[in-house]
C-alpha cells in the first residue's frame, strides 16, 4: 500500500467520502481516501453501454437541481447537463394508463403527500402507509411509487422522515453519467482502491485502521460507510460505539435497482416518457427513451426488487418482459434485449440502495453524523436530515464533516 500514514482517514470514496477528500486537500490537509472497491463513486457508477451511451446504475438524477452542488461542478468540468423534464412530471403514455385515470391518479398522489404533512406532526412518529386512505383505489400504485422514493415499503418507512425530505422539483441529469462526474471530482485527492477497511481501533492516542492491505495510522477519521454495511460490520469500532450501530439499524437502506433495456424501432415512443407495468400493485416504473436513447430504463423498489434480486439478474428482464408485452402485445419481446442491471442489496459494499428511517426514528440521523471525541467524524447519504438518500445529501456531509475536522484541528 502507498501510505501507512495520513493526519485524516476517509473511509468509502462515495459522493461523501469524494466531497470531504476535496475540501480537506483544498484546505492543504493530509488526507487519504480508502476505498473497498477498485472504483470511486460509490452509489454513483456510470458505465458504458453496448452502444457506447454513459449509463448510470445509481445515481442518476440531479434532484433539486439549481440548489445541488453537484450540478455546479459538472458545469465546471464542462459536462452537458441535460434539462429535458422528468418522466414523472408529464403525463405517462396512455397505454394501459388511460388520461383520465391518470388525473386521478395524480389528484390521489398530491392527496397522499398532504396527508403525510398531516400525518408527520403525529405523536408518536406513524409509519408512512398511515397516509394512505383506506380502500382507495390508487393505494397499488401510491405504495409502488412510495418504494422507488424511499427504498422500503410504506409500513417499514417514518411518515415524519418521509415528510423532512425537501425537493424543490428541479430535475437535471448530466448526459456523462452523474457517477463519472462525481469520480473526476476526486482528481488529485489520494485515494487508496480495493482496500476494504476491516477496523476502526480508536482506543489509543492515534488512530488505527486496519485494512485488507495493511493498517493505516490518521489523527482522525471521517466514517462514510452505508448504514447496511455498518450494521453488517459488528465489529468496525473497537471499541465499540453502539450509539452508532443503533442509529445505523434505525436508518436502513431499502432496495432500489434499475434495468437497462435496449429498445429497437424506439422512435415510436416519445422521449423521456413512461410506462406502469400495472397500476393496481406492485410494479416497474418504465422509463422509455431516456436522453432520447434507444432504451428503457427500468426501475424497481422495495419488497419487488428484493424478490428478484433474489432471482438473479434474469429475473428483471423476465418480470420487465412480462410487464412490457402484457402492456404492449407478446412480439414487443422480440425488440428487446438487456444491457445491464445491478443488485445494489446483494452489493457487499453498498448492501442497499439509500437509506429511510423507521417510524419514530428521524432522530437517528442527527445521532449517526455526530463527531466521537473529535476525532471520530461521520458523513454519507444517511446523515443528512432533507436531503437523504441522495447524492448531493452525501455530499453536503462530506463538506460538513471535512468543515468539522479542519475546525477540529484550529488550536484552541
Ligand atoms: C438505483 C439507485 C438510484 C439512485 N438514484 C439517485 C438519483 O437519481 N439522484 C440522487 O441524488 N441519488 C440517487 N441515488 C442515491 C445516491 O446514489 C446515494 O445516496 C449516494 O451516492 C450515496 O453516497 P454516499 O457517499 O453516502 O455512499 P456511497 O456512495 O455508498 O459511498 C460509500 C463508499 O464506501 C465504500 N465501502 C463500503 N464498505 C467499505 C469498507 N469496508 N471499506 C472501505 N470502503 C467501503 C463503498 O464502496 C462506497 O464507495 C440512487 C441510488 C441507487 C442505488
Amino acid at each position: 500500500m502507498s501510505k501507512s500514514d495520513t493526519e485524516v482517514a476517509i473511509i468509502g470514496g462515495g459522493a461523501a467520502g469524494i466531497a470531504a477528500g476535496r475540501r480537506l486537500v483544498d484546505a492543504g490537509i493530509d488526507c487519504l481516501v480508502i476505498e473497498a472497491r477498485d472504483r470511486l463513486g460509490g452509489r454513483g457508477w456510470s458505465v458504458p453501454a453496448p452502444t457506447g451511451e454513459i449509463i448510470d446504475l445509481g445515481c442518476g438524477w440531479l434532484h433539486s437541481a439549481d440548489r445541488n452542488p453537484w450540478s455546479d461542478i459538472a458545469a465546471q468540468q464542462g459536462c452537458t447537463i441535460d434539462k429535458a423534464p422528468p418522466p414523472w412530471t408529464k403525463p405517462s403514455l396512455d397505454i394501459g394508463f388511460p388520461l383520465g385515470d391518470q388525473r386521478a391518479f395524480h389528484e390521489a398522489l398530491d392527496a397522499f403527500y398532504d396527508r403525510m404533512e398531516t400525518v408527520a406532526q403525529r405523536e408518536p412518529d406513524a409509519p408512512a402507509a398511515a397516509a394512505l386512505e383506506p380502500g382507495n383505489r390508487w393505494n397499488g400504485l401510491l405504495s409502488a411509487v412510495g418504494t422507488f422514493i424511499s427504498g422500503g415499503e410504506l409500513v417499514r418507512v417514518s411518515a415524519r422522515d418521509f415528510d423532512n425530505y425537501a425537493d424543490n422539483g428541479v430535475n437535471w441529469r448530466v448526459v456523462e453519467g452523474y457517477g463519472a462526474m462525481m469520480a473526476t471530482h476526486a482528481a488529485g485527492v489520494p485515494v487508496v482502491l480495493g482496500c476494504p477497511v476491516q477496523r476502526v481501533d480508536h482506543s489509543g492516542t492515534r488512530l488505527r485502521i486496519e485494512t485488507s492491505r495493511g493498517t493505516i495510522a490518521a489523527a482522525q477519521v471521517i466514517v462514510t460507510l452505508p448504514t447496511n454495511v455498518l450494521t453488517a460490520m459488528e465489529d468496525l469500532f473497537a471499541p465499540g460505539l453502539p450509539d452508532k450501530t443503533a442509529a445505523a439499524h434505525d436508518l436502513p437502506l431499502g432496495h432500489d435497482d434499475k434495468l437497462f433495456i435496449a429498445l429497437e424501432g424506439a422512435a415510436e415512443f416519445e422521449r423521456d416518457s413512461r410506462l406502469f407495468g400495472r397500476t393496481d400493485g406492485p410494479t416497474a416504473a418504465y422509463h422509455l427513451r431516456p436522453f432520447g436513447r434507444p432504451m428503457i430504463e427500468a426501475y424497481f423498489g422495495g419488497a419487488l426488487a428484493a424478490e428478484l434480486e433474489a432471482g438473479g439478474a434474469n429475473a428483471f428482464y423476465r418480470f420487465a418482459v412480462d410487464e412490457l408485452t402484457g402492456l404492449l402485445g407478446a412480439d414487443f419481446a422480440k425488440r428487446l434485449k438487456p444491457i445491464r442491471v445491478h443488485a445494489w442489496g446483494t452489493d457487499p459494499f453498498a448492501r442497499g440502495a439509500y437509506s429511510f428511517a423507521l417510524p419514530g426514528k428521524t432522530a437517528s440521523r442527527q445521532v449517526l453524523a455526530a463527531p466521537v471525541d473529535e476525532r471520530l467524524f461521520f458523513a454519507g447519504e444517511a446523515c443528512s436530515k432533507h436531503d437523504y438518500s441522495t447524492a448531493h445529501g452525501a455530499y453536503r456531509t462530506g463538506i460538513a464533516a471535512a468543515d468539522a475536522v479542519i475546525a477540529a484541528r484550529r488550536p484552541a
